[in-house]
């Protein structure tokens, strides 16, 4: 029996990716030969599968690269310990962005110059926020301390420095 277009439609991404049975794909490859509406299903799948694949690859080639650039970086600066497990998070949360940007077909278009400037806001505000923690042990820092975190939260407001900061002029 002749099966319908709409139950082809529903058997393609298995037939694309070659998990039918042979029976199965016996009947898809029989109807698509006389379906050209089928056909260009098919290729639009393909295409899809083959650029979701592209994208696949590139993201883990770009995650290893941020990832480089950010060791890097945390090589480079002269931490207080506090700071290098800010670095840590910093880390977790660049990847974090990039996969959500991978994840969502629709902004696909990774802004690694935002990237960047979140990286370096995040590092300079993990700085300025371990180093205001030292001086806050001085009792006569204290206005200037205020005054410090006041400037992480209202510079670095998306960073998690601030949202530390905050807590303390609270
Ligand atoms: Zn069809």
């Amino acid at each position: 029996m002749e099966m319908s277009c709409e139950k082809i439609e529903k058997m393609l991404v298995d037939y694309a990716d070659e998990q039918l049975s042979p029976g199965d794909s016996k009947k898809v490859a029989e109807h698509l030969e006389k379906c050209e509406h089928c056909q260009k299903i098919l290729e639009a799948l393909q295409r899809s599968l083959e650029l979701s694949g592209v994208i696949w690859e590139d993201g883990l080639k770009e995650t290893k690269e941020i990832r480089a650039t950010i060791q890097q970086k945390a090589r480079n600066i002269h931490w207080p310990g506090y700071a290098a497990a800010a670095a840590g998070i910093i880390l977790l949360l660049t990847t974090s962005i990039l996969w959500r940007a991978l994840v969502r077909p629709v902004e696909k278009e990774i802004n690694f110059a935002d990237i960047e400037r979140r990286i370096t806001e995040a590092g300079n505000a993990a700085r300025l926020l371990a180093a205001t923690e030292l001086l806050a042990e001085y009792p006569n820092a204290q206005t200037i301390v205020k005054q410090q975190y006041r400037y992480i939260v209202e510079t670095y407001p998306e960073t998690t420095s601030a949202k530390k900061a905050k807590l303390k002029i609270q």
